[in-house]
């Protein structure tokens, strides 16, 4: 197993269904074959319940079908959601592109990562897409996310297209105390997951540095502050050009869903705050839109769409798309030092 305390990022050993540390005395308990590092506070006083719903999910009628399971995930938490049936409706979708998407941007932007030897840690890793792109390249990639329910599910949708053999590691945790030991990791993934972090990305980053072993990649995609495009969660424009103090106040507002907990951040933001807190050498890019999607698009928005990926082939359009593209992604590696300092040398 590769989780440790995320206390004191020792050994944990496995006693029925939990985790004890040996060295600090805490206990963590395993549900439905996910460990559960999160603290109290971290829990809604309704996981119990959560978590009995996700179980009898995966135990009925949905088990085995990637497609029912996330149906059945979304449409249990409707009531939990403000934004009503069209926005469980959009969260389904959303989801199911999202398992082609990563497989496509695996061997896009994220190829570099398909070359390590060690493993791949999603931070925020929803319901699975990046663990099942990853997977199915033959890599190691693991998950973190912060809801238990979620996970379990997750678990079930990933064991639904693979051998049991392969099924990967899935963990409740928080992103900024992550379960793992240091340098035990060969690439660390934030997929539009740092937005959610509001004031806390250097910690965050700060941890993805220190589980992340010399020579080892960092990469995350972000919805971009200053896009000239709508706010992707929410659909209402111009919310990051606002003074933070406003924006999800605003949001909320027009939208009519809990913008609360959403801070985007410019691509700048992104590159001080990483070289601020790590090691990691950075570039960023303004992603293009995919083929596949345009097809999918209203006519005006296919032109629209097309225009703006035949622009992005010349650099200086590039460069403003960095600065207003809807979208970036960053991805860089740590330095690799092994070769001439060893971390193992004797002291003196
Ligand atoms: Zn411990």
């Amino acid at each position: 197993m590769i989780w440790r305390c995320p206390a004191c990022h020792r050994i944990l050993t496995p006693q029925g269904t939990v985790l004890t540390c040996e060295t600090c005395g805490a206990r963590y308990s395993v549900v439905g074959g996910v460990p559960d590092f999160r603290s109290s506070e971290q829990r809604s006083a309704d996981d119990e319940r959560q978590v009995e719903t996700a179980m009898s999910i995966v135990e009925g009628p949905a088990a085995g079908d990637r497609e029912a399971l996330i149906h059945a995930y979304f449409g249990a938490r409707e009531s939990q959601f403000t934004g009503g049936p069209s926005y469980t409706a959009k969260r389904i979708a959303g989801t199911l592109d999202g398992f082609e998407k990563l497989s496509r941007e695996a061997n896009g932007w994220l190829r570099p990562l398909a070359k390590i030897d060690g493993v791949i840690l999603d931070v925020g890793c929803g319901l699975g897409a990046t663990i099942a792109a990853f997977t199915e390249l033959g890599l190691e990639c693991i998950g973190i996310d912060n809801r238990l329910d979620l996970l379990i599910v997750t678990r079930a949708i990933l064991q639904a297209s693979m051998p049991a053999q392969r099924i990967p590691e899935l963990a409740a945790a928080d992103a900024l105390r992550l379960p793992l030991a240091d340098a035990s990791l060969g690439a660390v993934i934030y997929y539009d997951v740092i937005e959610h972090l509001p004031d806390a990305v250097a910690n965050a980053m700060s941890e993805a540095q220190r589980v992340t072993s010399p020579g080892g990649w960092l990469a995350l995609s972000t919805p971009n502050r200053f896009s000239l495009a709508a706010e992707p969660h929410v659909g209402v424009w111009g919310v990051g050009w606002l003074p933070r103090r406003f924006q999800a106040n605003y949001a909320t507002t027009r939208s009519g869903v809990d913008y609360a907990g959403t801070l985007l951040m410019s691509v700048s933001e992104v590159a001080k705050v990483i070289a601020d807190n790590t090691d990691f050498e950075m570039k960023f890019n303004a992603p293009t839109i995919p083929t596949e999607s345009i097809q999918s698009f209203a006519p005006r928005r296919a032109t629209l769409a097309r225009a703006y990926n035949s622009l992005s082939r010349f650099e200086l359009v590039r460069g403003i798309m960095l600065k207003v593209g809807p979208f970036f992604h960053g991805i860089g590696r740590r330095p690799d030092t092994s070769s001439d300092t060893s971390p193992h040398r004797p002291p003196g």
